[in-house]
């Protein structure tokens, strides 16, 4: 595996040296020579690839020769700001996929069996030999559509898999409850895309009878890593992606938190080399049971954008301030919008009277003194085009 992984680094910096003149370019400034880049030991030596610098480069982070028909354009959400533009090539579509696949395989998920997406993002490419073999059965909802029909559909084709985003899989097991509970079960259940709150786990649990296997990814990214089968943890995608994890750009050590720099290890269009994803982690470890031997890492605090940052300097994670109005029973939907320097507002979307929703928020209060917390009830709160709902917002700031 180290050989393998060191053989795809070097050749993936070769590559972009070579065919992409974003990389090219940056490479030059920082004075290295790609072919001085033997592997992953040298790693250290370049320079770190942000979101914003991607951003302006444009089609100039891209191959130039992949041809029109073999292209695939996808854009990511855009909820840390402006949506990046990235280009595959139909193989490398292929090859997520299967990563993907081999994640779920390890949990019982048989690709030939019928899946289910709750959110755009989480569903496979689309007419390709796979789907031609019967390799690849989707089922696709609509975020746009109402919840209860989401569950129609699950319930009448009764899928083998169900993979969604926590927010969307928040929806549906509240009306799946209000429902006094589901017909058919999954055999796998999987959820990623978002942080998966640790208060959703008991509605799951209760919905479904057992935890989503949990993984971690962006769209950008592909499949970084996957939780344990033996207990907590993800473990990295060793054959897939190199993951650092910095603290004012030197690794941390066990223990330590700090910030998740990916390099692909499958993209050859669009490389990501040492690119900060913009997530806090630290190295985890706790000896593993199911007998995996990559390493594993815990996610901490979720997205480094997703903190309340106050005018005395106080950074409170949004995470800590979801518990409360998650545990609260109907809320479907629940989102924090930062309004002002000292101002917040919850805003959610509940069944029935959802009685309990004063008391999360006197609790919410407690836990942001000088803080001016408000509630704004709504119908639904509007999913982005691949159906996620972003938990935090900051809103004319
Ligand atoms: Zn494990």
């Amino acid at each position: 595996m180290a050989r393998f992984r060191d053989e795809r680094f070097r050749w993936t910096v070769r590559n972009a040296a070579a065919t992409i003149p974003f990389y090219r370019r940056l490479l030059a400034v920082a004075g290295v020579d790609p072919l001085s880049i033997r592997g992953l030991a040298d790693r250290g030596r370049l320079p770190l690839v942000t979101r914003d610098a991607l951003r302006q480069a444009g089609q100039e982070a891209w191959r130039q020769d992949v041809p029109a028909g073999q292209r695939w354009l996808a854009s990511t959400s855009g909820s840390s700001g402006n949506p990046l533009i990235l280009l595959y090539h139909q193989a490398e579509r292929v090859r997520m996929h299967a990563v993907n696949l081999d994640c779920e395989w390890l949990y019982g998920h048989r690709p030939w069996r019928l899946a289910m997406g709750l959110g755009t993002q989480l569903v496979s490419p689309q007419g390709t030999w796979l789907q031609r073999l019967g390799l690849l059965r989707w089922i696709r909802v609509d975020p746009a559509r109402p919840v209860r029909e989401w569950v129609d559909l699950f319930e009448r084709h009764r899928p083998y898999v169900l993979r969604g985003y926590p927010s969307m899989l928040r929806e549906f097991c509240v009306e799946a409850q209000r429902r006094g509970g589901l017909k058919w079960r999954p055999r796998v259940l999987a959820t990623g895309g978002e942080l998966y709150p640790p208060e959703l786990d008991e509605l799951v649990h209760r919905t479904f009878g057992f935890s989503p296997i949990t993984c971690y990814g962006a769209m950008e990214t592909g499949r970084m890593a996957f939780s344990c089968t033996g207990g907590g943890g993800l473990h990295v995608r060793m054959d897939a992606v190199d993951l650092e994890i910095l603290r004012e750009g030197v690794p941390v050590g066990p223990g330590q938190s700090g910030e998740v720099v990916l390099t692909s290890l499958i993209f050859t269009c669009m490389p990501l080399i040492r690119y900060p994803v913009g997530d806090l982690a630290v190295w985890d470890d706790s000896p593993c049971a199911c007998g995996l031997w990559w390493p594993k890492l815990r996610l901490h605090e979720g997205r480094g954008s997703d903190v309340l940052a106050l005018p005395d300097g106080r950074r409170v994670p949004i995470t800590t301030l979801g518990g409360p109005i998650g545990r609260v029973p109907g809320v479907r939907q629940y989102q924090f919008i930062q309004t002002g320097p000292t101002a917040l507002t919850v805003r959610y979307s509940a069944d029935g009277d959802a009685r309990e929703v004063g008391a999360a928020l006197a609790l919410i209060r407690g836990q942001l003194p000088g803080v001016q917390v408000r509630s704004e009830r709504v119908e639904r709160i509007g999913h982005s085009v691949t159906g996620k709902v972003p938990r935090f917002i900051r809103q004319g700031m």
